[in-house]
């Protein structure tokens, strides 16, 4: 090809390339598209169901497929609303009391819309160091909520997974565990720790550690004794334990680990100290709570979920480690083509702090809520939380529900114990009933084989009628009942 053909070749190639640039008038259309349907969204949340039992495949998907051709936006949001936005359940209700509630909070998503736009490289200092301050500023301060003086380090990772995936690692080579030695390294926990635990050990080649499974107390929290005992059974026989993985709010019941106790006992015996705060952290933020959590500024590693307990959307949980070294040791390198950036660097780059090199800015999606609304609203939402738990244990005891532990956070768990018949029937039936109805969603877990239901109040848009609404259908539903 002479250079005339090749030239005449770019143009026509730059030419239908422009279409991933669209002009303002275009770009003003596609917004308002987006931004009708967002407020549509915002202005039904409260009267939309949380759950939608319907998963049925209907073809849409594959009536939608890619094609060289463009899709008008209000198409493509149309079939989002018709095809993701109609089943299963629905995050952005408050009626979502199950699992843990993930947030959502509208001026996140100005945050991650801010990020996208402007597409700053938060990876490293020296291609954006407004970004990486952006990022460190929220490490500095979630550091702070911890109680960590400063030498910390960490990173705002993807989720709870990923945080404390990056922790474990970090404890792996700070405790300079080798490959030949793993079969003989123990980690202490309990039943009730978070299943990404053991997930992130065998993804980092773990999974060969010996794992004890610490005994919990009625309110089914670890119970230091019995750490000691397992801890002196394993030095005598020569183990070499690893590290104790504390919770600060578990998923199932809410517990928190005697954070304390077992800070002294990590230290007595040399263990790396893990807690998992990715639901229970941010209680560090209400008066109600912050004392149930103390210790937790002793942990070598901690993990937070901003994405639940700050109410932002998916996409987001922070890990913090004591001594930033560690965390630099187990996550920095150099690349020949990334020489020019060591010159630069006055703060650490997430990319040395992390598995992740480029990557979403997602400090952006914190860091402009929490500068829009303040804190005090964060505090007065997760307070609320609290007490809604509370008035519920209350409301549900008084129906004649059993219940679990009493909550520390804002999970409980509750069942009803029929005089005659079978108890986990009647509460698989009862929480089909709640399902059925859709307003709210709950979920069930099993406590020493039974089948309990539990909530978990975390969304920012629940609310006290929404549990009234459980209550309600609690009542009929045991009123019904034919046992
Ligand atoms: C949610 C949760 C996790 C997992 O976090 P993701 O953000 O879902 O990856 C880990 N530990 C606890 C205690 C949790 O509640």
């Amino acid at each position: 090809m002479n250079l005339e053909e090749i030239e005449k070749l770019i143009s026509e190639y730059e030419v239908k390339g422009k279409e991933l640039e669209p002009n303002r008038e275009t770009r003003n259309m596609m917004m308002e598209s987006v931004s009708e349907y967002s407020e549509q969204f915002l202005d039904a949340v409260h009267n939309k169901k949380a759950f939608i039992n319907d998963f049925a495949n209907d073809g849409s998907f594959d009536n939608f497929p890619f094609e060289e051709t463009p899709t008008s936006t209000n198409k493509v949001i149309n079939f989002l609303k018709d095809n993701v936005d109609n089943a299963g359940i629905n995050p952005a209700s408050g009626g979502h009391i199950g699992y843990i509630p993930g947030g959502g909070i509208y001026s996140a998503a100005l945050g991650d819309y801010l990020a996208a736009v402007m597409n700053r490289y938060a990876g490293v200092f020296y291609a954006s160091p407004g970004a990486v301050r952006i990022e460190n500023q929220i490490i500095d301060w979630v550091g702070e909520l911890v109680g960590y003086k400063k030498r910390f380090g960490g990173n705002l990772a993807s989720g709870g997974s990923m945080a404390n995936l990056i922790a474990i690692s970090t404890a792996r080579i700070a405790k300079k565990i080798k490959s030949k030695d793993i079969e003989n390294c123990t980690i202490y926990l309990t039943k009730q720790a978070h299943h990404c635990v053991t997930k992130a050990l065998k993804i980092i080649g773990l999974h060969e550690i010996q794992l004890r499974y610490i005994p919990m107390d009625r309110k089914y929290r670890m119970i230091p004794e019995k750490v000691e005992e397992q801890l002196a059974k394993d030095k005598a026989n020569g183990i070499t334990p690893f590290m104790l993985v504390a919770s600060a709010g578990t998923t199932d019941v809410g517990a928190i680990d005697p954070l304390n106790e077992l800070a002294d006992l990590a230290e007595k015996y040399g263990l790396w100290y893990h807690i998992d705060g990715a639901y229970g952290g941010f209680f560090l933020l209400c008066d109600e709570t912050k004392d149930k959590l103390k210790g937790i500024n002793r942990a070598d590693s901690v993990i937070l979920d901003p994405h639940k307990g700050m109410f932002l959307p998916y996409g987001v949980g922070i890990v913090l480690v004591k001594n930033v070294k560690h965390l630099l040791e187990a996550n920095s390198y150099d690349a020949n083509y990334m020489q020019d950036t060591k010159d630069y660097q006055q703060e650490y780059s997430p990319a040395d702090l992390s598995p992740e090199l480029s990557r979403h800015f997602r400090g952006l999606r914190m860091w402009v809520p929490m500068k829009l609304h303040g804190i005090a609203p964060f505090r007065a939402c997760l307070s609320e939380k609290i007490w809604l738990t509370r008035y519920f244990y209350e409301k549900v005891q008084a129906l004649g529900f059993e219940v679990g532990p009493e909550p520390d956070l804002t999970v409980a768990a509750f069942r009803y114990v029929p005089k005659s018949g079978d108890a986990n029937k009647l509460n698989k039936k009862l929480l089909s009933i709640i399902h059925n109805d859709g307003r709210v969603f709950i979920s069930s877990t099993t406590l020493d084989g039974d089948f309990w239901m539990r909530i978990a109040v975390l969304s920012f848009r629940t609310h006290k009628y929404h549990l009234d609404i459980i209550l309600e259908l609690l009542e009929e539903g045991i009123g019904d009942r034919s046992n």
